[in-house]
């Protein structure tokens, strides 16, 4: 399965080359002293531009931790991570701000929509608050991707979850951002509605060129992704391509039998 992403989309910010993200021995500290956790242990991982990746292990395995980290919403203790050709760690917060605002789209499990604001004004909003104007082809591409053409006047309590969810995931895409970052973006959806949000996500990638990197627990969800990354007790453990939910599974029991796993 070969789904690489088309040279020169970008206009010129990237080359084919390099990876999407990547952490370099990444450890993350949370606390000091006797309430210490360490959530990641030596984290190396390169993710591919134009492919879905999916990062997945047990409950407090690291997988929200490591996404921050990726994304340049949480700094590491140790170690670095680049999205692109930039080096995130060590940035100054108006770099960061302008670096996650720019080229990185977030989906979070809970939605995370302005309640006052219709779908459509929802979806603008990053790009409004950044102050470029969403061309109008790529709205349309983007809106009728999400199937919500008939519901952008409507306020996000009057949307259905995977409406909701699918909101999130074109206000993600609207920026043509470098990556998007998924963190459980099914995890408050019913399976169905969930399929949809994943389909989205998988037509972004193979008809739209773009980097997803979604961290799930649900073994039917990484079956979607090109590439699966498991997690356990802050580090990578083991990989798989082109993943079968069973597959998935298969590996998330043996780490478990393996003891590594929480
Ligand atoms: P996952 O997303 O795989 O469930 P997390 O990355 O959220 O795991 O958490 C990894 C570990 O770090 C867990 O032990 C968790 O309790 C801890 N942790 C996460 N965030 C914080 C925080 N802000 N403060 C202290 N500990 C945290
Ligand atoms: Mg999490």
């Amino acid at each position: 399965m070969c789904r690489q992403a088309p040279a020169g989309r970008l206009d010129g910010v990237t080359t084919t080359t390099e990876s999407a993200a990547r952490a370099e021995s990444v450890w993350k500290v949370y606390g000091s002293a006797a309430a210490e956790v360490t959530a990641l242990r030596g984290v190396d991982v390169a993710l591919d531009r134009g492919r879905f990746t999916a990062i997945m292990g047990p409950s407090g395995s690291g997988k929200s931790t490591l996404l921050h980290c990726l994304a340049g919403l949480d700094a590491v203790s140790r170690g670095a991570v680049y999205v692109g050709g930039t080096r995130v760690t060590g940035l100054r917060d108006a770099e960061l701000t302008r670096l996650r605002r720019e080229r990185i789209g977030f989906v979070f499990q809970q939605f995370n929509l302005l309640p006052t604001l219709t779908a459509q004004e929802n979806i603008g909003l990053p790009l409004a608050i950044a102050g470029r104007r969403p061309d109008p082809a790529w709205f349309g591409t983007v809106v009728d991707a999400v199937g919500l053409r008939d519901r952008l006047g409507h306020r996000p309590a009057q949307l259905s979850g995977g409406q909701q969810q699918r909101v999130a995931c074109a206000r993600a895409l609207l920026g043509k951002p470098e990556v998007i970052f998924a963190d459980e973006p099914t995890g408050n959806l019913d399976s169905r509605s969930g399929a949809g949000v994943l389909a989205f996500l998988r037509r972004s990638v193979d008809e739209l060129g773009q980097t997803v990197v979604m961290v799930t627990h649900d073994p039917t969800a990484a079956a979607h992704a090109d590439r699966v990354i498991f997690l356990a007790d802050g580090q990578i453990v083991d990989e798989l391509a082109a993943p079968t939910a069973d597959a998935v599974l298969d590996t998330m029991k043996r780490l478990d039998t393996g003891g590594v796993a929480r």
